[in-house]
C-alpha cells in the first residue's frame, strides 16, 4: 500500500477535461515536482489531492483512508493535507511568531513554544519573529506562510507555484533552504511549477503534465533518455 496515492481521478468542468484518469503513488518523505505549462492541469490535481475539490472519478488514498475533504483528520487537531499557493495568507496584524504559532492556538503551550522555535531556527526567521508581515521582504513572507503551515506537522504539504511573485534568486535560494527544512522534518512534499529549472532545484523526482495527464514521469535522466 503507497502512502499517498492518486488512482484514476479526472475531473471535468463545463465537458472540458481539466484531469484525466490521472494516478499517482508517493512513499513517506519523497520530494515529487510536476512540471506543466499553464491550464495542463496542476491546480486542478492539488485541489482534488487536498481534498478541497471533489473528482469526478477515482479516488485518492493517504495512509490507505480517503481523503474526502479538507476536515479529513488523522490525530485530532492535526491537519493531515496543506496546501500553499501564491498568496501568502498571513494575517497582518500578528507578528511573525504570532502567525507561525496561530494554527497551534489549541494545543499544549510548552509544544507550541517549542515547534514555533525550531521552525525560526531551521528558517533563519529569529531575528525576525517581532516584525509584522509587511515588514519582510516577499521571500521571507513565503517562508513565514511555509513554516505556519508545517507548525501542525502536516502529512503531506502540497505547493502550488508558490513563489510566482518572488524573482529568481529569491526564488532558487528559497528553494534551497526549504529542501533542508523539509529533509530535516521528514516532509512528503508535491511541488507544482510550470517551470523545470525550480521543479529541479527541489528533486529530480520528476512529472510532467498535459492536458490533464502524465506524458512523462522519472529523474530528469531518464526523461532525457526518453524524449
Ligand atoms: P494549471 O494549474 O495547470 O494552470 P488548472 O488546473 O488551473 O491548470 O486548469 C486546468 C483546466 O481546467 C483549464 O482548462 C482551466 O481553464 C479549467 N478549470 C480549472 N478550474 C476551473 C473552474 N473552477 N471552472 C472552470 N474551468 C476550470
Ligand atoms: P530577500 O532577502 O528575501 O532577498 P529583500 O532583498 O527584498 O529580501 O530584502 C532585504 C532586506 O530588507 C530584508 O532583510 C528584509 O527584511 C528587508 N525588507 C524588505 N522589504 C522591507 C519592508 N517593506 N520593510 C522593512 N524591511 C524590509
Amino acid at each position: 500500500m503507497s502512502y499517498f496515492s492518486v488512482s484514476h481521478v479526472s475531473k471535468s468542468y463545463d465537458n472540458r477535461l481539466a484531469l484525466s484518469d490521472f494516478s499517482l503513488d508517493l512513499n513517506q518523505g519523497e520530494f515529487l515536482s510536476i512540471v506543466g505549462a499553464s491550464g495542463s492541469g496542476k491546480s486542478t490535481l492539488l485541489r482534488i489531492m487536498a481534498g478541497l475539490e471533489i473528482q469526478d472519478e477515482g479516488q485518492v488514498f493517504l495512509n490507505g483512508e480517503e481523503v474526502l475533504n479538507p476536515k479529513h483528520k488523522l490525530v485530532s487537531g492535526y491537519d493531515e493535507i496543506k496546501l500553499i499557493h501564491q498568496d501568502f495568507h498571513l494575517f497582518p496584524n500578528s507578528t511573525v511568531e504570532e502567525n507561525i504559532a496561530r494554527p497551534l492556538l489549541q494545543f499544549d503551550k510548552e509544544y507550541a513554544k517549542f515547534r514555533v522555535e525550531k521552525l525560526l531556527s531551521l528558517l533563519g526567521l529569529k531575528t525576525f519573529k517581532d516584525r509584522y508581515p509587511r515588514q519582510l521582504s516577499g521571500g521571507q513572507q513565503q517562508k513565514v506562510a511555509i513554516a505556519k503551515a508545517l507548525s501542525v506537522e502536516p502529512e503531506l504539504l502540497l505547493l502550488d507555484e508558490p513563489f510566482s511573485s518572488l524573482d529568481t534568486i529569491q526564488t532558487q535560494k528559497l528553494i534551497h533552504e526549504l529542501k533542508d527544512l523539509f529533509l530535516e522534518l521528514g516532509t512528503t512534499v508535491v511541488f507544482v511549477t510550470h517551470d523545470l529549472d525550480d521543479a529541479l532545484r527541489l528533486t529530480d523526482n520528476l512529472l510532467i503534465l498535459q492536458k490533464g495527464k502524465t506524458v512523462q514521469s522519472g529523474t530528469s535522466q531518464v526523461l532525457c533518455e526518453n524524449p
